[in-house]
């Protein structure tokens, strides 16, 4: 397995430094890497990368396994931010068994990126998602406490993505998706996709609403107290044992 040099690393910090161009999607957004490091863990061993961005001021990070540069037909997860549930290991959602599973996928492999987007709740921030769940617990479903708290900007995430993938000079990716119209959303903005990997995750006593709900609402799934399952991520895992009916109900 080969892994990122100290000369490639010093080489993207030094072309980086001085990066500006002409930003990606409407919004425009450019991105610079800021800092390098290796970090080993429990899933695998990667190099973080800590990215600069003209728009959120948020502290967007690639963690990447091997060599990526100028590399082809590299595995990328998306992952959006929910400090509940990644950090805390919140069951209102199942953003840590899909970062998990992704980290571990990865790690086995010869090379892959994790980008972890720094946008809690899906981009309504943690204040607002903890709003969210307030609504939820007084009864509202997670459709109208999502309508009560308005919607995200999908767009711009995936131009922060799409440019982060670019200064890792990464030439085309797999995605690991469920779902294909996230493919047409990242290739908008430039990227090249060459295949889509499914994400699959293993069931465990924390997904098994996945696999018990009959008929899943819009999409919805409840979950194992009975509530409506707050939707984080945009890009929802198979559990395996899954009908063919719960899975297309997941995009639906
Ligand atoms: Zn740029
Ligand atoms: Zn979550």
């Amino acid at each position: 397995m080969t892994t990122i040099t100290h000369e490639q690393i010093q080489y993207l910090l030094d072309e980086n430094c001085c990066h500006e161009c002409e930003g990606v999607g409407k919004d425009k957004v450019c991105v610079r890497i800021e800092a390098i490091a290796e970090l080993p863990s429990r899933f695998g061993d990667f190099h973080i990368i800590a990215f600069w961005n003209n728009r959120d001021g948020k502290e967007h990070v690639a963690i990447i396994k091997g060599d990526v540069l100028g590399a082809e037909d590299v595995p990328v997860r998306l992952h959006s931010e929910c400090l509940t549930g990644d950090v805390i290991g919140s069951l209102r959602c199942d953003c840590r068994d899909q970062l998990e599973a992704a980290l571990r996928m990865i790690g086995q492999m010869d090379r892959g990126i994790v980008l972890y987007l720094r946008q809690e709740g899906r981009g309504i921030g943690l204040t607002n998602k903890i709003r969210a769940y307030s609504l939820q617990d007084q009864g509202l479903d997670t459709v109208e406490a999502n309508l009560a708290l308005g919607f995200r900007d999908d767009e711009r995430d995936y131009a922060v993505a799409a440019h982060m993938l670019m200064s890792l000079k990464v030439k085309s990716i797999k995605l690991i998706t469920n779902n294909p119209k996230k493919i047409q959303q990242l290739t908008d903005h430039g990227i090249e996709i060459s295949d889509r990997i499914p994400h699959i995750m293993e069931p465990n006593e924390h997904n098994l609403f996945y696999l018990e709900t009959k008929a899943a609402k819009s999409g919805h799934m409840i979950d194992f107290r009975g509530k409506e399952h707050f939707v984080e991520q945009d890009d929802r895992p198979i559990v395996k044992g899954m009908t063919e009916h719960q899975i297309k109900a997941l995009y639906e």
